[in-house]
């Protein structure tokens, strides 16, 4: 189905020379998403640099019944930015909507726009003394509106929360192109619905987020990088009870990193070493933060981790000594995806469940997945912290990827049934996009799906919002 040449020229006409994309090179990047899982097409893709532009597209394409699909780093995991094969949707990028409107160190508030980079949001905040703490191994690409519509999590939502506990107020556009304009910077703001919450997670599906008003923090004065051997997830879990009592909830970061996931990292990224003498079959990426300066903090944390040490709920420790060596710690984390994509084709699962039960699931995860491929090459690794696990399994060593991915279904279905059964989440922060539609309508209450198809209805009564996607 194709576009109106009419609408097209419109919509360039809107934008500008300098808004828009439509020679086949420039527009490749755009039609597949990050994991190489989808490809689509589109004639046009426009690059709008202002909530105004943003609002007379939308206007055009709901008048015109053409799909539009948002689109920030496109590093999301689940094809939420690709827009269909049919060529019949377009795409449009916040990427030059990228200004910090304006930081305020007293209100510890900023308001950004959609288009920037995370890690630019970061560095506006850090310039004014601040913390914006969301972090993520793709902070380098991904966008705030990317962010903001997957309700990302990353590596100190045990601190700090996902994306949505960041944000005081949205601006966004709605499919007819009204501008909801909720940028507050308050904290306190009890006058009906909570709508900001409803475009968080919606994936792009109920509006384009132009702007948001972000929460900042006080930055930590001093902080602490371990990184611990431990014989099994439960005493990973223990640890960090006994590190939140003991620092009183200072811990950012507790992530659990598999052996195979560390083998992985030192065999194929550069630059990395183990600080760890032995090879342990776990290992605990854990940060602490304070506010003040305090030198006695490592002090501290060391006498802890060999007090867990001689009780046995650890069996190795390693705190970093300086900041390139912390670099390096947090490069055996962030590097895992990278270094696993080396070893062939994978089956992800992005779940949760609590953090006391996440030991015993992934024994039993580990159980049903050998008895469906027992030389599955099973790397469980990511955000112990917030009982959210990437339980992703690589493909053997002596199997094709091909044949290896015949499998997913059945080790979807084995993972996901069980998750259902522990009451967790099928998708914990990476959200449902394209490739877990079928997932959602499986595993979610039929009343919630219920509630969020009317409220679909409700906000674009013509689909033209990222169709296809979640719903
Ligand atoms: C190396 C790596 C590490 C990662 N680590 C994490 C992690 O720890 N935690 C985590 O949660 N995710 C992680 N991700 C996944 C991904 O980075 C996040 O989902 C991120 O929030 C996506 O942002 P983006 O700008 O790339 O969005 P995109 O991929 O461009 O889009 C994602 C979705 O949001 C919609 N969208 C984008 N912008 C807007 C807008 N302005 N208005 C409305 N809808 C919009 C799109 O249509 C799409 O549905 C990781 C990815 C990589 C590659």
């Amino acid at each position: 189905m194709s576009i109106n040449p009419s609408l097209l020229a419109e919509l360039r006409r809107v934008v500008g020379p300098q808004g828009y994309l439509d020679q086949a090179a420039d527009v490749e990047p755009y039609l597949v998403d990050h994991r190489k899982l989808y490809r689509g097409a589109t004639p046009l893709v426009l690059r709008p640099d202002s909530t105004e532009q943003v609002s007379a597209i939308m206007r055009l394409c709901n008048e015109a019944r053409v799909g539009v699909v948002p689109v920030g780093g496109n590093t999301s995991y689940c094809g939420g930015a690709t827009p269909s094969e049919d060529g019949s949707q377009i795409v449009l990028s916040l990427a030059r909507m990228r200004r910090v409107r304006s930081v305020d160190p007293l209100n510890y508030t900023m308001i950004a726009e959609a288009g920037c980079v995370l890690a630019e949001v970061q560095a506006a905040a850090a310039s004014a003394d601040r913390l914006f703490p969301m972090s993520l191994g793709s902070e380098g690409s991904c966008q705030l509106g990317g962010n903001l519509s997957t309700n990302a999590g990353g590596t100190a939502v045990l601190r700090y929360g996902m994306m949505r506990d960041l944000i005081l107020g949205l601006e966004v556009v709605l499919p007819d192109g009204r501008v909801l304009d909720g940028l507050k910077p308050l904290r306190k703001d009890n006058t009906g619905y909570d709508l900001r919450d409803l475009f968080m997670g919606a994936e792009g599906t109920l509006g384009v987020i132009t702007a948001a008003a972000c929460k900042l923090f006080s930055r930590p004065a001093s902080s602490v990088t371990a990184l611990v051997g431990i014989t099994d997830p439960k005493h990973a879990v223990s640890l960090l009870s006994r590190l939140r009592s003991f620092t009183g909830d200072a811990v950012s970061t507790f992530e659990l990193i598999p052996r195979l996931a560390l083998e992985l990292v030192l065999e194929f990224v550069p630059n990395t070493a183990n600080p760890l003498d032995g090879r342990h079959d776990w290992y605990v990426l854990l940060e602490i933060g304070m506010g003040r300066q305090d030198e006695s903090l490592r002090g501290a944390i060391e006498a802890e981790l060999a007090n867990a040490l001689e009780e046995g709920q650890i069996v190795d420790a390693a705190i970093a000594a300086s900041e390139s060596q912390r670099e390096m710690f947090w490069r055996l984390r962030e590097t895992i995806p990278e270094a696993q994509r080396r070893i062939g084709a994978s089956i992800k699962h992005d779940v949760s469940v609590t953090t006391s039960e996440l030991p015993q699931f992934i024994i039993e995860a580990s159980q049903l997945v050998r008895s469906i491929s027992p030389t599955g090459r099973i790397v469980s690794y990511g955000h112990l912290g917030d009982g959210n696990l990437h339980f992703n399994v690589s493909r053997p060593v002596d199997q094709d990827d091909e044949s290896f991915l015949r499998l997913a279904p059945n080790i979807n279905r084995a993972v996901h049934d069980l998750i259902a059964r522990y009451g967790g989440s099928i998708s914990a922060e990476h959200g449902i996009g394209r490739l877990k539609r079928e997932e959602l309508v499986r595993y979610k209450q039929p009343v919630a799906l219920d509630v969020m198809r009317a409220i679909k209805q409700a906000l674009d009564p013509n689909g033209i919002m990222n169709p296809g996607k979640v719903l």
